[in-house]
């Protein structure tokens, strides 16, 4: 008998299942995929670190959880900074002074505030849609240019058809600072994010390819409580319905050269382009391998914008007023479940970045454990 079964080698599982073990429990950890570390997994693909489930980069203002994962893993000095792809033309993101002396050729700050001043003035009254609330924050050309393609893309409708609230602020920098996160600390685990969780899980039981749902009753059996981190839908066998995802479908192809676009990611804020971005892996790593060499081939990833059905992989929760009605009918079906605690981003049903995602599971073995 354990005292702890934590379905889900995820990063929640993880840190809950190394803090358990560390407070003298006895864990056991299941997943029903043939590999630990959930959605932050990465394989390697030609040297090259590849993110199969997605692009991941840690960024947290929480000096705490930055004090606990470098535990376990040396973190390089990747910084986010996205190219956007307009028809060929480049721009620097987020919006900022690299970005606004290409578009209209203005040097000083000031220039840029007055000529951005000058285009959102065009909105008067209370903006009636997505187009009209970009424009009335970062006026007409950044719109046009940036903002209306992607987001077409992203929510498979015209901005003119979409409501207004869905984009509330849209930053502006008059600074040369392309840095994408406003972030205390940042970077990408050494070697991947699997090494990472690996090491999180050192000396703990792992069984991978095991559905907890399909082998419910020797699972349950085996312990004297359950962590479950997958999805709470699932869990109750969908007794209420489906909680819905946003989908992303990748397309990846191993190319035959050393560089393809010159940075982790490019957007194709475009409406014809039928992508949205372009990962290309190995620049997370600085197009090295971990004894510095140069690798000569490339991995890229487009990403495509997909509707979700049943069945298919869940990464986006969506977090709308149906949605969230139905997870709280869920959630109190859940407190009813004496032995199972349910965490995670697919257990609570929230989308958390990975920071919030080791604190919440840091917070959860507080209560618990000690
Ligand atoms: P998961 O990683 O989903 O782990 C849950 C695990 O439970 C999975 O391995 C699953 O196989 C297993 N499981 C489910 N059901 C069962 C079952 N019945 N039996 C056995 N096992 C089961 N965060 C950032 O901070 N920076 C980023 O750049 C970033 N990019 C992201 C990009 C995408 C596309 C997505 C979707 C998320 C991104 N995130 C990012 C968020 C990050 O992925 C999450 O914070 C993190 O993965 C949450 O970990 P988790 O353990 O809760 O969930």
């Amino acid at each position: 008998m354990y005292d702890y079964l934590v379905v889900g080698a995820g990063l929640f599982g993880a840190v809950f299942a190394h803090e358990a073990k560390k407070n003298g429990k006895s864990v056991l950890v299941i997943d029903k995929r043939p590999n630990i570390a959930g959605n932050i997994y990465t394989e390697k693909v030609e040297g090259i670190n590849f993110h199969k489930y997605g692009a991941h980069i840690f960024h947290t203002n929480d000096t705490g959880v930055w004090n606990y994962i470098t535990q376990f893993a040396t973190f390089n000095r990747f910084t986010n900074s996205p190219v956007a792809n307009y028809k060929g033309e480049l721009y620097s993101m987020p919006f900022n002074m690299y970005t606004f002396n290409k578009m209209w050729g203005v040097v000083t700050p000031e220039e840029a505030a007055e000529k951005i001043e000058e285009q959102k003035s065009k909105i008067t009254g209370e903006p009636k849609n997505l187009e009209e609330q970009a424009i009335s924050l970062v006026g007409r050309d950044i719109y046009e240019k940036l903002v209306k393609g992607y987001t077409e893309k992203q929510w498979g409708r015209d901005c003119k058809e979409l409501p207004a609230f869905i984009i509330k602020r849209l930053p502006v920098r008059l600074t040369f600072d392309n840095n994408y996160f406003n972030a205390l600390y940042q970077g990408i685990p050494v070697g991947g994010y699997t090494k990472m969780v690996e090491n999180m899980l050192d000396g703990i039981e792992v069984r991978l390819n095991v559905d907890f749902l399909k082998e419910r009753e020797k699972y349950e059996a085996l312990a004297d409580r359950i962590i479950y981190t997958g999805a709470i839908d699932a869990y109750f066998d969908y007794a209420l319905g489906n909680l819905e995802y946003r989908s992303v479908r990748f397309e990846n192809e191993i190319l035959d050269i050393p560089n393809f676009q010159g940075n982790a990611a490019v957007n194709y804020t475009d409406r014809e382009t039928p992508w949205t971005r372009i990962i290309e892996h190995k620049w997370f790593e600085f197009g090295k391998d971990e004894a510095g060499n140069d690798l000569p081939k490339t991995v890229i990833s487009k990403e495509y914008s997909s509707e979700w059905k049943p069945g298919d992989e869940p990464y986006y929760p969506v977090n709308d007023e149906k949605n969230n009605k139905l997870y709280q009918e869920y959630k109190k079906m859940s407190e009813k479940e004496e032995k199972v605690i349910f965490g995670g981003r697919l257990g609570e049903y929230k989308y958390y970045d990975m920071d919030v995602t080791i604190r919440s599971a840091l917070n959860l073995a507080e209560s618990l454990l000690k």
